[in-house]
């Protein structure tokens, strides 16, 4: 048994909280109490105590989309409109080189740098699903893999039904494993033919998971399925049978107020990707429109590759940031509202909220450690403020998942940094344009 003794808890759960002088106790994988100190060396008196000064403990953070192999891919080729982006650097350059060690080594690397973080669950979109479970198996992380499909041949699948096949053929490999789950993964509205989208409802429900697929990113992808299927996406997914609550929309930036309802009838969840959004010029995401219709809106980074960093503390601060300038009102997406967000929302888009996402008996110990007491953040009045506004990812210490702790004192336990910066290395080399 462990005792955490921290100077504060936010345990996202009773809303707004911040607990000063309590203690968490875990037994396993497992949080047993939350209680003041005094109360829970009583309790637990042969617990083993680490003591964490000036540090909060809040539950880890939850990222709810990214292409966490794309990190080989960081920095590849930046500040192009997003077509020409995509069309002529990055799909030609994963055709020639994605494959099973590319997925592998890029999603270990992708996870030293979310776990260092302070990120504890991904849900990750991309080929050969089952190496990058993998790899977030081998750096103790929490994974959610999409059985991903397009219905262009890859070098991954010659068809669509290939793709699905091997997705689930992975799921099944890793059904056992703990901290391993999958969702349907059609690409988009745009890259998944019509046909498997008549079926992805049914299929979700044989299967027991969730949608995931990227919805209305651009302007120009809303416009083309009007053009082509004469109705707004999101009602063509609801006529489908695709919406309910387990569907989770990545990005969902151009949604209007129909489209905004409709997703909220069906109990749609979405990952709001602000960086991305920001730097492929894709839009503005309402999400405090979002919200307050009552759809569930979780945090993502989206891939390496757009972002350039698998940072969930710059995606908080930016999502609460931007959302006050969409909505025109400074209490737009509030400290507290973004923290719970990137932790109890995000879990819950993917089905997880049983589990992680806040801090209550019962729940997994994945739980992060976050140093308030540095010189650039006094004075301090507001812990809450202070996670959102202030602080970075270089300001956790240390990580839990499912009580084992996998950093400690900032570094990683269970990936060396050698391999990953070596790994890395090797692949720029290979990769580099001439
Ligand atoms: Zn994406």
């Amino acid at each position: 048994m462990i005792r955490l003794a921290p100077s504060w808890v936010l345990p996202v759960e009773p809303a707004g909280t911040v607990l000063d002088e309590h203690s968490i106790v875990i037994d396993g994988e497992r949080i047993v109490s939350v209680s003041p100190h005094d109360e829970a060396a009583r309790s637990h008196p042969d617990a083993q105590v680490v003591e964490l000064p000036d540090r909060v403990v809040m539950p880890g953070l939850v990222n709810t989309h990214t292409h966490a192999a794309m990190t080989l891919l960081r920095g590849f080729a930046d500040d192009l409109p997003l077509l020409e982006w995509l069309e002529n650097r990055i799909w030609p350059t994963e055709a020639r080189w994605v494959d099973e060690h590319f997925v592998r080594e890029g999603t270990l690397v992708a996870c030293h740098e979310m776990l260092r973080g302070g990120t504890t669950t991904f849900n990750d979109m991309y080929f050969y699903p089952g190496e990058a479970v993998r790899s977030a198996v081998q750096a103790g992380m929490r994974v959610v893999a999409g059985i991903l499909y397009v219905a262009a041949p890859t070098r991954y699948a010659t068809d669509e039904q290939e793709s699905i096949e091997r997705g689930i053929a992975a799921a099944d490999e890793w059904s056992n494993v703990p901290g391993v789950t999958f969702m349907l993964a059609p690409h988009s509205t745009y890259a998944a033919s019509v046909a498997s989208w008549e079926r992805a409802g049914d299929l979700a429900v044989e299967l027991g998971v969730g949608i995931h697929t990227h919805l209305n990113e651009t302007w120009g992808e809303v416009e083309r399925h009007l053009a082509q299927h004469r109705r707004p996406s999101v009602q063509w997914l609801a006529d489908h049978g695709a919406l309910s609550p387990t569907f989770l929309a990545a990005h969902a930036v151009h949604m209007d107020s129909h489209d905004i309802a409709v997703a909220a009838e069906f109990g749609v969840c979405v990952s709001h990707c602000p960086s991305s959004n920001l730097k492929l010029a894709s839009g503005f995401a309402k999400v405090q429109q979002m919200l307050d219709a009552g759809l569930t809106v979780g945090i993502g980074t989206d891939g390496a590759a757009s972002n350039n960093r698998l940072d969930m503390f710059q995606e908080i601060r930016t999502a609460a940031l931007l959302a006050k300038a969409v909505a025109r009102d400074g209490a737009a997406v509030d400290a507290h509202t973004a923290l719970r967000m990137a932790t109890l929302d995000g879990a819950r888009a993917l089905g997880l909220d049983d589990l992680v996402g806040s801090i209550r008996p019962g729940k997994q110990a994945d739980l992060i450690a976050v140093n308030l007491s540095s010189d650039d953040a006094v004075p301090r009045y507001d812990v809450a403020s202070h996670l959102v506004y202030v602080c970075g990812r270089g300001d956790v210490t240390d990580v839990w998942v499912a009580g084992r702790q996998v950093v400690q004192d900032s570094v990683c336990r269970t990936v060396p940094a050698e391999e990953i910066r070596q790994r890395a290395a090797e692949w720029r080399d290979r990769m580099a344009p001439a």
